[in-house]
């Protein structure tokens, strides 16, 4: 007789809290451990409408406001507008949504523990401790700040190729923004801080500061949905968006396909495994489908990779701001689409590859 859970998570972030919650309503035995009882991870906090996080936000009453109008720009200049009649994006309170899995987790029977305990053994061991799980990660920026100059419902990125990474304004709520910036080459939170700083002084003028925060972001790391002893999801998973860093909902979506596994598999490590990859195909794709393309963009340099994006269509950044990368990518015009098709061909090779490795 086993005297272990079923399941142990490490970390219980978006993506750990769903497993809990996910597996434990599917009868599984869960016990999951996390250094912080409170989750206060810094984030921009949005997130599709129509994916699987939203849907959460939506259930536990944690959705603070929604986008449909996004100004797209490259090195601070327009590159697109895109409007649309039903949101594409919502904000959400992601502690919120957190603390609420947690709590349904619990009253589905899981057994959640934080310091001083020890982290709980399980038959099987997944890491959900996002950027924190090993392996490399950025440092990003972000600022919560109170301005009578944006309107509500709107979103802006962008994109600095010359310092690999991008700016970001979002509604928060009424009168506020969030806002922030990460870059693969600035490291210090100092000098990310005075970047955004600066960055919003010229959009915005004069704003109050609510709180500010450093947070990291496992940006380059490759899809890995399980090791030798331990499954992934999540960030610790690398399922992150390279090009726009959106992950919430990639935590969220691989945990509830991890549950799916497990419990269809009575939690059989081998079954479970190969049954969770199989789920959560689409995700590996557009992970690294997206790292790839973020190195091309910092190898083809600053003025061809600014073109570039300048030259998406309104259609390009709907689906990418949707979350749908690889179909966003099929709707470029023919020549680069055959780039493009070598990069996702590569980037299955690459993901073949990897599974005959773990
Ligand atoms: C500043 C910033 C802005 C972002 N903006 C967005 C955005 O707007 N939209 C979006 O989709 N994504 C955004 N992201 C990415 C998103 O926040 C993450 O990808 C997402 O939270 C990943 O969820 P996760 O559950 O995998 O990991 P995390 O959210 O990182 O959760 C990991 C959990 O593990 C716990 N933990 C860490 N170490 C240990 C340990 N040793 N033992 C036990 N527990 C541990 C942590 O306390 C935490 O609760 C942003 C990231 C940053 C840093």
């Amino acid at each position: 007789m086993r005297r272990e859970a079923d399941v142990a998570i490490i970390g219980l972030g978006p993506g750990g809290a769903t497993l809990a919650f996910e597996a434990a309503r599917r009868g599984l035995e869960v016990s999951g451990f996390d250094v912080s009882r409170r989750y206060t991870k810094a984030c921009g906090n949005a997130t599709p409408a129509e994916g699987e996080a939203a849907l959460y936000a939506e259930y536990f009453d944690a959705i603070k406001c929604e986008v449909n109008h996004f100004s797209i720009l490259v090195e601070g200049r327009e590159a697109a507008e895109v409007s649309t009649r039903r949101p594409l994006w919502v904000i959400i309170d992601k502690e919120k949504v957190v603390s609420g899995l947690r709590e349904a987790a619990e009253a589905e029977g899981a057994l959640l523990v934080y310091p001083p305990s020890n982290a709980p053994s399980g038959w099987v061991v997944v890491d959900a401790r996002g950027p924190y799980s090993g392996g490399d990660y950025i440092l990003l920026y972000r600022v919560i700040a109170r301005t009578p100059r944006w309107e509500a419902g709107t979103a802006l990125i962008d994109f600095s190729v010359s310092e690999g990474g991008l700016y970001w304004v979002f509604p928060d709520s009424h009168g506020v923004v969030n806002a922030g910036a990460g870059f693969l080459g600035l490291r210090q939170p100092g000098e990310l801080r005075d970047a955004v700083k600066a960055y919003l002084e010229r959009l915005l003028g004069p704003y109050e500061v609510l709180d500010e925060r450093a947070a990291p972001l496992a940006v380059l790391r490759p899809p890995r949905l399980y090791g030798k002893h331990r499954i992934y999801v999540g960030e610790a998973a690398g399922l992150v968006n390279a090009l726009s860093g959106e992950g919430i909902r990639q935590a969220v979506a691989s945990a509830l396909r991890l549950a799916e596994a497990l419990h269809s598999c009575d939690v059989h490590p081998e079954c479970s495994r190969k049954r969770y990859r199989t789920y959560t195909r689409s995700l590996e794709v557009e992970a690294s489908l997206s790292k790839f393309l973020l190195r091309a963009v910092l190898r083809a340099g600053r003025r061809r990779s600014s073109e570039a994006l300048e030259a998406l269509s309104t259609g390009f950044w709907r689906d990418f701001l949707r979350g749908r990368l690889a179909r966003a990518l099929l709707r470029i015009p023919l020549a680069p689409r055959a780039l493009l098709r070598a990069s996702l061909m590569l980037a299955s090779a690459v993901i073949s590859r990897g599974s005959s490795l773990s």
